[in-house]
């Protein structure tokens, strides 16, 4: 019977159909980093358990650590503390660690991809919303809570419920200056916040079809903004190739048996969905969020609109009518699990070659891991950046939620390639987040200001 991909790998990994209506799902790959896991390894040393499969665990650290030096011991005693607590944690139950000083270090979401570690067909958790990444290479990837870590450490299951499957189906060519960044938030500003409560979202369609991994990567990583538990993509031959040679993924006859498998899990041409959205590419512009959730979000051409009593506008400081081009930015980050790795570096960089950073505002590059540093500098991009007037600094989660000394001050506003424009959420609980894709941030560190990337690239085209 045709069947969705989703289908297919739950129906593989399902242990169990249990009394509450939910499923038993046995988990291949389980990520763990500093701040979610604490709490899930006392518990298991409270119950005198064992982590059932550490060979199929890996850990990071990611969300705590400074970028400017990463040397240890950390100069937060809290950050020292939690790696060295991780650190401690992976040694007593045997589980591979990859520190701050390692050449694997970096997001957990960056690095899963870039190993191998995530490959088509899994089942993936990890204790972070944004696990959802991992789907632009045809897994399926949850992110979980401390407690439901600790079920997986000590079964290696998870206990969830069904899902719908919405088709998101993207077509046509995107225009010069719009990203994937551009695609997800149109999405979700077309779809809301709610709008994929209860669905896995599954993208496809000739846009995302000529998308590098990289791209559906961004895609995959925000679909949690639009509600849906999960987002994928079916892995094809950019999936295969990417894959091919990583540390961690099947290597020879290995890898060409994993490929034929692969390919058979991806949703037959005549799988029926729940639901189906089709999304015109050349209709996508450069889009910034104006408000306080992903959704809120304008194409920088558009004038802002909403219900003035909506808490946004008073938070942010905008009103109805308003354009977002030309707001005034005080800082610009480009890093995250959505919007940090090479190919955002080098995008970035096209804007900036040659050009100055606007004296008022601070920027920072941040890559999403060690080995993504290695390449950028490898190409010369970090004397690109520190040239313009970008600082350069080590692999992290940095401002994307600020639980290091990344932050926002006051009510600064910030220019940021990351996935979250909650209140708060950059760390000052006044200061002020507009999403958009690192070309954008890009552009808005260099005119100290909003700004259509359009009017920056080398080969400038007509808005
Ligand atoms: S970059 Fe942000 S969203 Fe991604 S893992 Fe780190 S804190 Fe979570």
């Amino acid at each position: 019977m045709a069947n969705t991909l989703f289908h297919k790998v739950w129906n593989a990994h399902t242990v169990r159909r249990l009394s509450t209506g939910q499923t038993q799902l046995f988990v291949g790959l389980h990520l763990i980093h500093e701040v979610t896991s604490p709490q899930a390894f006392d518990m298991l040393r409270q119950h005198g358990w064992r982590v059932a499969y550490p060979d199929r665990t890996f850990a990071t650290v990611d969300h705590i650590v400074p970028t400017k030096s990463q040397r240890r011991p950390f100069l937060d005693v809290m950050a020292e503390e939690m790696t060295a607590s991780l650190e401690r944690n992976c040694r007593e139950f045997g589980i591979p660690f990859w520190p701050p000083d390692h050449e694997n270090q970096g997001i957990v979401h960056v690095i899963g991809p870039e190993l191998g570690l995530t490959q088509p067909g899994m089942t993936i958790a990890c204790g972070d919303s944004h696990t959802s990444t991992h789907g632009a290479f045809g897994a399926i990837a949850f992110g979980i809570g401390t407690s439901q870590v600790r079920d997986v450490l000590a079964s290696q299951c998870l206990a969830l419920d069904p899902l719908k499957v919405r088709r998101i189906d993207v077509t046509g060519a995107l225009k010069p200056g719009v990203y994937a960044k551009d695609v997800i938030l149109t999405i979700i500003r077309r779809l809301g916040v709610q709008g994929g409560v209860g669905f896995a979202y599954e993208y496809g369609g000739s846009t995302i079809d000529r998308m590098s991994v990289e791209e559906r990567m961004t895609i995959c990583n925000m679909s949690i903004e639009g509600g849906a538990r999960v987002g994928y993509v079916n892995p094809d031959a950019a999936t295969f190739a990417f894959l091919r040679g990583r540390p961690f993924a099947p290597q020879g006859a290995a890898f060409d048996r994993a490929v034929a498998w692969w390919r058979s899990i991806a949703s037959d041409p005549d799988a029926a969905y729940d639901d189906r959205v089709a999304i015109d590419a050349a209709a996508v512009e450069p889009t910034v969020t104006w408000g306080i959730n992903p959704g809120q979000s304008v194409a920088v051409t558009e004038r802002i609109e909403g219900d003035p009593r909506d808490e946004a506008f008073a938070f942010m400081g905008f009103a109805p009518g308003d354009h977002i081009a030309g707001t005034k930015i005080d800082v610009a980050f480009i890093g995250s699990c959505t919007n940090s790795r090479l190919s955002d570096l080098e995008e970035a960089a096209r804007i900036v070659r040659g050009r100055r950073v606007a004296p008022h505002v601070k920027a920072l590059i941040v890559p999403g891991s060690r080995s993504i540093s290695r390449d950028a500098e490898a190409r010369g991009l970090d004397r690109v950046f520190i040239e313009a007037g970008f600082e350069w600094r080590g692999a992290g989660c940095s401002m994307c939620l600020a639980m290091n000394p990344d932050r926002l001050e006051g009510r600064q506003i910030c220019a940021s390639s990351s996935n979250r424009n909650f209140k708060g959420r950059q760390g000052s609980p006044t200061g002020r987040t507009l999403l958009m894709s690192p070309a954008m941030v890009a552009a808005a560190a260099i005119a100290g200001e909003v700004v259509d990337v359009r009017t920056l690239l080398p080969e400038p085209v007509e808005v």
